[in-house]
């Protein structure tokens, strides 16, 4: 088994894993499994400070990116897709699906968006339905100011999807103060459950624009608005995975429990970047970094692929490379969730050194 060093799926802890070897229930018929599920999902509300419910689907992160997408889209809607990373150029796919009309913001892959510049773009430019932007983009470590993009698109009545997946939990987020109105998270990142959950805030004006649709959502897996009856109903879309849920719940206790983790992150996510500069690396990014990864460059002469595998050989741990336009350029350690300990960052560090030193 290697040490998990990965932005996601991370490390789970024990009593994660226990939760969900727990004996189950009928989820479809158990009274007591709707007021399970309706707390876990209340405890998501809460710890992204927002008053919106939250709905947990079965699924991995992504069904929570294109269930939004799906939900909100009508043919011939125009979308406002940011794009200054990976998941966030996307987020078009989802909308060309569902018969919508992307319009990419586009801005550098290396740099947070610049609210200044966004608000300026959305003072010539704001006839869209929706806007979909991404709060860290994985694959660049690169975050975003969505709380502030929020307030700035809710200016213009216009929508926002955001993609939290990979910073929730790790970096503050208060979806209410944003204005948010459908957040998208996953079990696996920085809440440190195993894969195979996602969950979506949905504010009020989501669900309206939802249910005046002049056409009907063109699925029913990736549906939100099936959902929202499910406790006065007592009837889910679906047999909901009990046993993951469980786990989730867990998960969502422990970060509860752990009021710094926030500063933790944030010490990690420096201790990183510092220990990788004094390395002589340098970082993919010039700004924006997200406490929960840290994305370094590649040096010359050696590939990422010849790293990952000394690392895994030499030291058992496992770090990531990266995909689409970054495959092969860059190296990512993900310290996020139960991977953001001194322990396990430091020992991942002193690994990387080492084996640098080697393939030189
Ligand atoms: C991990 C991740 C997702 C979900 O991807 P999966 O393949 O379902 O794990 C979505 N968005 C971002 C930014 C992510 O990091």
């Amino acid at each position: 088994m290697y040490k998990i060093m990965t932005p996601g799926p991370t490390q789970v802890r024990e009593n994660v894993r226990m939760a969900r070897s727990l004996a189950c229930t009928n989820p479809d018929l158990d009274p007591e499994f709707y007021d399970y599920y309706r707390d876990t999902c209340s405890l998501i509300s809460e710890l992204l400070e927002t008053e919106n419910p939250a709905y947990i689907l079965d699924g991995e992160g992504i069904l929570g990116l294109e269930a939004a997408c799906a939900s909100l889209t009508e043919p011939g809607d125009r979308v406002l897709v940011v794009d200054n990373g990976v998941y966030g150029r996307g987020f078009a796919d989802f909308v060309k699906i569902y018969g919508g009309e992307p319009v990419f913001y586009e801005a550098p892959y290396t740099r947070a968006i610049d609210v200044k510049a966004f608000r300026a773009y959305l003072k010539e430019h704001h006839d869209f339905k929706y806007a979909a932007m991404v709060h860290c983009d994985t694959p660049s470590g690169v975050l975003n100011p969505v709380e502030e993009m929020g307030r700035a698109l809710h200016e213009y009545g216009i929508l926002s999807i955001v993609d939290s997946v990979s910073a929730m939990f790790g970096e503050p987020l208060h979806v209410d103060a944003g204005q948010l109105d459908i957040v998208c998270g996953g079990s696996q990142k920085a809440l440190s459950a195993p894969p195979g959950l996602t969950f979506v805030t949905v504010s009020p004006a989501a669900m309206k624009a939802m249910e005046g649709r002049k056409t009907p959502i063109a699925s029913f897996y990736a549906n939100i608005l099936v959902f929202r009856d499910y406790y006065k109903d007592q009837w889910f879309p679906y047999t909901m995975p009990i046993s993951d849920i469980c786990g989730l719940r867990t998960a969502l206790e422990n970060v509860k429990a752990d009021p710094g983790r926030f500063e933790r992150h944030r010490k990690l996510g420096e201790l990183c970047r510092k220990r990788i500069l004094d390395m002589g690396l340098s970082l993919y990014l010039e700004n924006g970094f997200s406490n929960t990864v840290t994305v370094v460059r590649v040096p010359d002469g050696i590939t990422a692929a010849d790293i990952l595998e000394a690392m895994k050989r030499e030291h058992g741990i496992m770090i990531a490379g990266s995909f689409d336009v970054l495959a092969g350029q860059v190296i990512r350690i993900g310290h996020m969730g139960e991977n953001a300990n001194e322990k396990d960052v430091c020992e991942t560090l002193d690994a990387l050194a080492d084996v640098l030193k080697k393939l030189a």
